[in-house]
């Protein structure tokens, strides 16, 4: 039973769910009294921070009495650089899930909808929720496909922002570039598309598109890219949105003055520059992926391809059971409920080792279940 304060907290509150983060691992290791855990539930780097970052990092420490920038000029100048964009189509968040909040808090009016797949991301229904907005959920395909035309259907004079998750989160499904440029032509203009490509630099397949290239050519669209995946920071909470100068100057209005702290700025700056990071990162999780295909091959499980650095692979009727029995074995992976996917868990591409570990435990575990 939920106890009344007074006051009482606004009413759209009601409708928001707490987010679940994957469990960490010392929480594993406490309650569990499990010595070595593997953690494949965050979408984490499993090679760790970048290494220029870190350097960074050490070079800014003496000056951490000072204010951070509050524009973090010295990142947007590294990302236009990087992104060929404007400085002023450039805006740094606390993580990318702040800027979901500051979008919603910059578009949304109690009443507005918002189109989004489902299921994908948590963080746009909590926007929308926290704006007293309502949610519009579009299924995905069979095969959980991301489908334009189906979006596009669910948009009425009422929708402000549609979402799109490019590869999708948690499915690893991606729109292709034609189907999102059909996307985006299909859209009124009172209507902003955004375009999550947290995990764009996962994605290998030639018709992949991040949406950057809108955002270069002029079009209304938000793109989100984050550090927290490929740069390996997602502890410091360093997000981008890249939009026309106008959309960000709105955007900027109602964020926090110092949103971004100073080692992030410093660090996110240095870890744009590590390519050889960047590449090694891609590459292994390009390998680990094909490594967990072929092992779910052998063990009979299916699973979606992914564009992304974790892949959705189906249980079946057992599969609350085997993610807590895979917890019982010291590794740590997705559940699927709070997808709506009760016979689904989502495993983050780790090393060779810790991917062989993941395979390994679970075929144990589906041999006793045949048992
Ligand atoms: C991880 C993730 C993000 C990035 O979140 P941060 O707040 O930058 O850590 C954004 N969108 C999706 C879909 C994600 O999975």
């Amino acid at each position: 039973m939920k106890e009344q304060i007074s006051p009482k907290p606004r009413k759209t509150l009601e409708r928001i769910k707490d987010y679940t983060p994957g469990k960490p691992i010392w929480e594993v290791r406490e309650e569990l009294g499990l010595k070595q855990v593997i953690k494949l539930a965050s979408n984490e780097n499993p090679l760790g921070p970048a290494p220029k970052a870190l350097e960074a990092l050490e070079r800014c420490l003496g000056e951490l009495h000072r204010y951070p920038d509050a524009e973090a000029v010295g990142l947007r100048r590294a990302l236009a650089a990087k992104l060929a964009l404007e400085e002023d189509q450039l805006l740094i968040g606390n993580g990318a899930d702040e800027l979901i909040r500051l979008i919603s808090e910059t578009f949304l009016e109690a009443g507005d909808e918002i189109v989004i797949p489902a299921p994908t991301f948590g963080e746009y229904e909590f926007g929308a929720n926290l704006m007293d907005a309502a949610v519009v959920s579009v299924p995905l395909d069979d095969g959980f496909g991301l489908n334009a035309a189906a979006l596009l259907a669910a948009v009425n004079a009422k929708t402000k922002l549609v979402y799109l998750c490019s590869p999708n989160n948690p499915t690893g499904t991606y729109l292709p570039q034609a189907e999102l440029e059909l996307l985006l032509a299909g859209l009124p203009p009172r209507t902003l598309l955004i375009v999550d490509a947290a995990y764009g630099h996962y994605a290998t397949a030639a018709d992949y598109a991040n949406g950057l290239d809108f955002v270069r050519r002029g079009l209304p669209v938000v793109v989100l890219q984050t550090f927290s995946k490929i740069y390996g920071l997602a502890g410091l909470r360093i997000g981008c949105a890249a939009a026309p100068a106008a959309v960000i100057a709105a955007i900027r209005k109602v964020k926090e003055p110092f949103n971004v702290n100073a080692l992030a700025q410093a660090a996110g700056a240095a870890a744009l520059d590590d390519d050889a990071f960047v590449e090694a990162s891609r590459r292994m999780n390009d390998e680990g992926r094909r490594q967990l295909y072929a092992g779910f091959g052998q063990l009979g499980v299916t699973y979606t391809e992914s564009m992304s650095n974790f892949v959705l692979a189906r249980l079946g009727s057992d599969a609350q059971k085997l993610y807590e029995r895979l917890l019982g074995k010291g590794i740590i992976v997705r559940n699927g409920g709070s997808w709506g996917l009760p016979e689904h868990v989502r495993i983050t591409v780790g090393t060779p080792e810790e991917n062989a570990l993941l395979l390994q435990a679970l075929g144990e575990l589906l041999a006793e279940a045949g048992e």
